[in-house]
């Protein structure tokens, strides 16, 4: 949404600033250290510093102003506080944080400030950025009403996804939350959309395992990843997310749709308190400062979609971890409360082996199912209801023998919805091929199929699909639109696969 003068604009405004410019010596407020501990400064001499701004140290160390006192303020500092000492002279650069936007950062794994961690040359920045601007407004916004697919059927047929929302995922240790979203970001190779993964906190093999996935599957070549490891200091953790943020307003701003994971949020609010509690600010609920919704809120308030005419849009899918499934905790609240819905991954599913493990009773998405594509909307219609009527009687019934054939046919339907809902990593399904699965199952072709044949089927199809699909493959992927004969198609084509898979022995 930055405006683009012409020409003349800019050489008129060029001579206004030349004509502004006083060229008399200036002074430069300079503070000096008092004080340096666990990556924080404190300095005295500099008091009309605001909040955000960057300072820069006699060592060329540089860091932003956090807690401001009337007479002494506290420095959070972005490297290793080597080489700052007590008397050190500190400038207040008149700036605030920034960082280098733009194409040249593509590809690229960078720290928070855009500095090169892939052992190449620092990217080629566009512009620099501030890491904090404000979120378009209401006004400016848009509906959400294009899909924004992960691949991962369980997602994208009952809890679909839209380009401009934002949704959390959320689950216990472990349970496959990175995973999830690295689904979603290696999906985007057919697509136009660009991806930036940023990681807070997270352990080195951790975050190598998603750089390594994406290069394997993905688009790694329309991918930022922007390391706020666990080895980085709560600095650079902290001003990860926001670098992330302003690194795909860039794309937004050119009319992109950009897909951004910030890994994760738990660990961002444990900085925040962290450096809290050093710079002494009164501590809250949990002992996190009070304007810890405040931080994630502004954060995610920066996606949205914008109107074609203006922009692109930006998805969040911000990561945070929850304790024993509790989700009523302080930080997993208050970011369901700021997103537009969450993905819930549970422990018993994930041990289960049941993968993605998401919750289907506790999963929401509120703005997605608008912008889902109108086949996989008519054929998902009534899964998550046969789903969650399946998954009550299966408690019932595992006591005691079924009698009544109805309920025979609902838990053989139910068992093959959830095969159809496990899918392996890296095995994503396009449109037409989610269509076609739930339009099978619908119309009970899976009802005769083995269920330890149901992943053998979920592979093989999409290759049939191509081979045969035909005209429906085409209109479904291209249109999002599936007609009856379409829907006829691709049922006939599951079956065909069926029929060379191994059977349900003959229910007894
Ligand atoms: P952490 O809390 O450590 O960040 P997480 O919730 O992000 O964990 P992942 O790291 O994504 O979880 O996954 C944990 C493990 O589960 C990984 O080793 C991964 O190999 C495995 N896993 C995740 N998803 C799947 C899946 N769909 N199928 C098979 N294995 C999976
Ligand atoms: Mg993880």
């Amino acid at each position: 949404m930055t405006e683009t003068p012409s020409s003349a604009d800019w050489l008129s405004r060029g001579r206004d600033a030349v004509a502004r410019t006083s060229l008399a010596p200036e002074a430069e407020p300079i503070g000096r250290v008092i004080a340096v501990a666990d990556g924080i400064a404190r300095i005295s001499g500099l008091p009309e510093a605001p909040l955000g701004a960057l300072l820069r140290f006699e060592g060329g160390q540089a860091g932003f102003a956090q807690a401001l006192d009337a007479e002494e303020i506290d420095a959070v500092l972005f490297d290793a506080a080597d080489g700052v000492e007590a008397g050190h002279q500190v400038t207040d650069t008149g700036d605030v944080v920034r960082v280098p936007v733009g194409a040249g950062l593509l590809g690229r794994v960078v720290d928070p400030l855009g500095r090169p961690l892939d052992g190449k040359a620092p990217p080629e920045a566009e512009a620099l950025r501030p890491i904090e601007r404000p979120a378009p407004s209401i006004i400016e916004r848009d509906l959400v009403s294009e899909p924004m697919m992960t691949g991962v059927l369980v997602v994208d047929s009952l809890f679909a996804l839209g380009r401009g929302q934002r949704e959390l995922i959320v689950g216990d240790r472990a349970t496959g939350k990175t995973s999830l979203a690295v689904e979603a970001i290696i999906n985007q190779k057919t697509t136009d959309v660009i991806c930036i993964y940023v990681a807070v906190g997270q352990r080195a093999t951790a975050v190598e395992r998603v750089i390594t996935a994406v290069r394997d599957h993905g688009a790694p070549e329309r991918c930022i990843f922007v390391m706020g490891g666990a080895g980085s200091t709560p600095g650079l953790q902290w001003i990860a997310p926001f670098a992330g943020m302003t690194m795909a307003e860039h794309f937004r701003d050119a009319g992109h749709d950009v897909l951004i994971v910030i890994d994760d949020l738990t660990r961002h609010a444990a900085t925040h308190r962290e450096l809290a509690l050093l710079t002494r600010e009164p501590p809250g609920r949990e002992a996190y400062p009070g304007d810890i919704f405040y931080l994630h809120a502004r954060l995610l308030e920066r996606a949205a979609k914008l109107p074609r005419s203006v922009g692109g849009s930006i998805t969040a899918l911000p990561i945070a971890e929850t304790d024993e499934g509790n989700l009523s905790a302080y930080i997993p609240t208050n970011l369901i409360s700021i997103t537009d819905g969450q993905i819930v991954l549970d422990a018993h599913l994930f041990a289960a082996n049941q993968r993605p493990a998401v919750d289907v009773g506790l999963s929401v998405s509120r703005v997605g199912g608008k912008a889902q594509a109108p086949a996989l909307r008519a054929v998902s219609r009534r899964v998550r209801l046969d789903y969650s009527q399946f998954q009550e009687l299966e408690m019932f019934t595992r006591f005691g023998g079924i009698s009544s054939t109805r309920v025979k046919t609902q838990i053989a339907r139910g068992e093959r919805i959830r095969g159809l809902l496990t899918q392996p990593r890296y095995a994503g399904l396009r449109l037409v091929d989610q269509v076609a699965l739930l339009a099978a199952l619908g119309e009970g072709t899976l009802d005769t199929l083995a269920v330890s044949a149901l992943p053998e089927l979920c592979k093989r199809l999409p290759g049939r699909i191509d081979q045969q699909g035909g005209d429906a493959l085409t209109t479904v992927q291209q249109t999002g639109a599936l007609s009856p004969e379409h829907r006829a198609a691709l049922v006939a084509v599951v079956a065909d696969v069926v029929r060379d898979l191994p059977q349900a022995e003959a229910a007894g």
